[in-house]
C-alpha cells in the first residue's frame, strides 16, 4: 500500500492593530461596535472621494516583515482586486498583486514531541512566499430569514501572509499558527485572537505518495476560526483525499468550508482563478516608497525574536526546553526572567522554577499582566537570596510572594516589620521539641519502637509551634537526639 503525504500551506489575514484604519480615519476595531457604526464615505467608497495611507499599516507590515526574515521592497504597489460581493460596497478591494511590501522569509518551527509520529520533536523549516498589504471587507450576517450587511470592517488593516507549501501534517500547522500568534503578540501589530477574527487562515492541503516532489491538486478550506479547528479541518481533508485517491477518484480543486458545529467539510463555489478578479493599479494611490532611512527608523529596537530567546534560554541559562517554552510565552514574562535572574545571580533553574509554580499561579490567579506587577524581578531575586542565606525558610518565601505583590514593600522590609524570619536559635527551637516530646507520649513510644516515619509528624508540631518560622532542618536534627 501507498504511503501518502500531505502538502499543507496557509494563508492567514492578519488584522494589524492600528488606532485608524488603511486609508481613512474610521475607528479600526469595532469588535464591540454597532453594525455600520465605524463608516465613511472612504471606506464604503462613494464617489468623489479619495484614499489616504495610513502610515502605521505600513510600520507593522514591515515590522512582520523582518519577524519573518522576509525582504522589504523598497518600492511596492496597490492594486484594485475586483469582484461583486454585498459585504463589498466599493465593488473592488485595495490590495497588492505582483508587486508587494515584502516577499520571501522563513519561520523555523520546532515541532514538540508531542505533534511527533516518532515521540522525539523534530524543526520543521517553513518558507514565506509573501506578504501583502490589503483592505478588509465588510461583513454579512445571515439569521436564516434575512440578510444583514455590516460595513465596520471595510478598511480595516490587513497583512495577508501566505507560506510555501512546506508544512506536511495537520499538527505543523497548528503549531505555525501558535508560532505565528506569539509573534505577532510579541512585536505588538496584532492582538491575533483567532476568535475575533483578527487573525484568519486558509488551509490549502493536497496529498501525494510520500517523498515524492511534484504536486498534486489541492483543495482550499476556509472559514475556520480556531487553532484547534484548523488541526481538525486538515486532519479530516488528508483523510479524505487519501480515501478518494485510494478508491482511483481523482482530487478536484475544491473550496471547501469549515462547519464548526457539525465538524465537516462543505463544498463550496469552485474555486476562482486570480485572473477573474482583474487586478490593475490603484490608480488613486502613489506607489509605496519604503527608503533604507525610514525602513532602519522603523527597526530601531527590534527585540528578539521569541523563538530565537527560547532557544537561548535553553542555551545560555541551561533551562530544559519545557521551562524555555513557557517563559517565552509573551514577552514580558521572558523579560521578566531575565532581570530576575540578572538581579539573582544564582542559579537561573531556581529562578524558573519559582516563576512558573509559584509567580505564574498568582499571576493567572489575579489576572495579571507580568510587567505590571507590584511584584518586580528585582524584589524576586532579594526573596531568593533571603531563602539562600536561610533567612527565611521556603515556606515563608512562597508566603511572602504575595504580601511583597500587596504592599509593594521589598521583602527584606517585610521580613523585618512583621518577624518573618527563620528562628535559627538553637535554644529556642530545642525548648519547643522538649516540650512536645513530653506532650507526645504515645508518639514519642511509637517512634522508639521503630516507626521512624513520625519524624515528619514532630518536624511539623515544631513548625506549627513557631508560626512557620523554625528552620527546619534544625529542628529535625534537634528532635533526631532528644529522641534517641
Ligand atoms: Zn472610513
Amino acid at each position: 500500500m501507498t504511503a501518502y503525504e500531505a502538502v499543507i500551506g496557509l494563508e492567514t489575514h492578519i488584522q494589524l492593530n492600528t488606532l485608524t484604519k488603511i486609508f481613512c480615519a474610521c475607528k479600526a476595531d469595532s469588535w464591540e461596535d454597532a453594525p455600520n457604526s465605524n463608516i465613511c464615505p472612504v471606506c464604503t467608497g462613494l464617489p468623489g472621494v479619495l484614499p489616504v495611507l495610513n502610515e502605521r499599516v505600513v510600520e507593522k507590515a514591515v515590522l512582520l516583515a523582518e519577524a519573518m526574515h522576509a525582504e522589504v521592497q523598497p518600492v511596492s504597489y496597490f492594486d484594485r482586486k475586483n469582484y461583486f460581493y454585498p459585504d463589498l460596497p466599493k465593488g473592488y478591494q485595495i490590495s497588492q498583486f505582483d508587486m508587494p511590501i515584502a516577499l520571501g522569509g522563513s519561520l523555523e518551527l520546532p515541532i514538540p514531541a508531542a505533534a511527533d509520529p516518532q515521540g522525539k520533536g523534530y524543526v520543521r523549516t517553513v518558507r514565506i512566499h509573501k506578504l501583502h498589504i490589503e483592505e478588509d471587507a465588510g461583513k454579512t450576517k445571515n439569521d436564516g430569514r434575512e440578510r444583514q450587511v455590516d460595513f465596520n470592517r471595510c478598511g480595516v488593516p490587513l497583512v495577508e501572509m501566505v507560506t510555501e507549501p512546506d508544512l506536511r501534517t495537520a499538527d505543523e500547522a497548528a503549531q505555525y499558527l501558535i508560532r505565528l500568534r506569539q509573534l505577532l503578540r510579541w512585536i505588538g501589530i496584532s492582538e491575533a485572537d483567532m476568535e475575533k477574527g483578527n487573525l484568519r487562515c486558509d488551509a490549502n492541503v493536497s496529498i501525494r505518495p510520500a517523498g515524492a516532489t511534484y504536486l498534486n491538486e489541492k483543495t482550499e478550506i476556509k472559514n475556520v476560526n480556531s487553532i484547534d479547528s484548523v488541526r481538525e479541518a486538515i486532519r479530516k481533508e488528508i483523510e479524505r483525499q487519501t480515501h478518494e485517491v485510494e478508491e482511483g477518484h481523482a482530487i478536484k480543486a475544491w473550496t471547501l468550508e469549515w462547519d464548526q458545529d457539525a465538524g465537516v467539510l462543505r463544498k463550496m463555489r469552485s474555486k476562482e482563478t486570480e485572473a477573474d478578479y482583474r487586478y490593475f493599479r490603484e490608480p488613486d494611490l502613489l506607489p509605496l516608497h519604503i527608503s533604507a532611512e525610514w525602513k532602519a527608523a522603523i527597526l530601531a529596537g527590534f527585540p528578539e525574536r521569541p523563538l530565537e530567546r527560547r532557544a537561548r534560554f535553553m542555551r545560555e541559562y541551561s533551562l530544559p526546553e519545557y521551562d524555555a517554552d513557557i517563559l517565552t510565552l509573551e514577552r514580558a514574562l521572558s523579560e521578566y526572567f531575565e532581570a530576575a535572574v540578572k538581579a539573582y545571580g544564582g542559579d537561573p533553574k531556581k529562578v524558573s522554577n519559582w516563576l512558573m509554580n509559584d509567580v505564574l499561579r498568582m499571576v493567572n490567579e489575579q489576572g495579571l499582566n507580568p510587567a505590571e506587577m507590584r511584584l518586580t524581578p528585582q524584589h524576586l531575586a532579594e526573596l531568593l537570596k533571603l531563602v539562600d542565606a536561610g533567612t527565611i525558610n521556603i515556606t515563608t518565601g512562597k508566603a511572602l510572594l504575595q504580601l511583597v505583590q500587596d504592599s509593594g514593600k521589598a521583602p527584606a522590609q517585610l521580613v523585618e516589620e512583621q518577624g518573618l524570619a527563620q528562628v535559627r536559635d538553637d535554644a529556642a527551637i530545642r525548648a519547643v521539641c522538649q516540650k512536645i516530646i513530653a506532650d507526645s507520649p504515645n508518639e514519642v513510644a511509637a517512634y522508639r519502637g521503630g516507626k521512624e516515619t513520625l519524624m515528619g509528624w514532630f518536624v511539623g508540631q515544631v513548625m506549627r509551634e513557631m508560626k512557620g518560622k523554625a528552620d527546619a532542618k534544625l529542628a529535625k536534627d534537634v528532635l533526631a537526639g532528644l529522641l534517641k
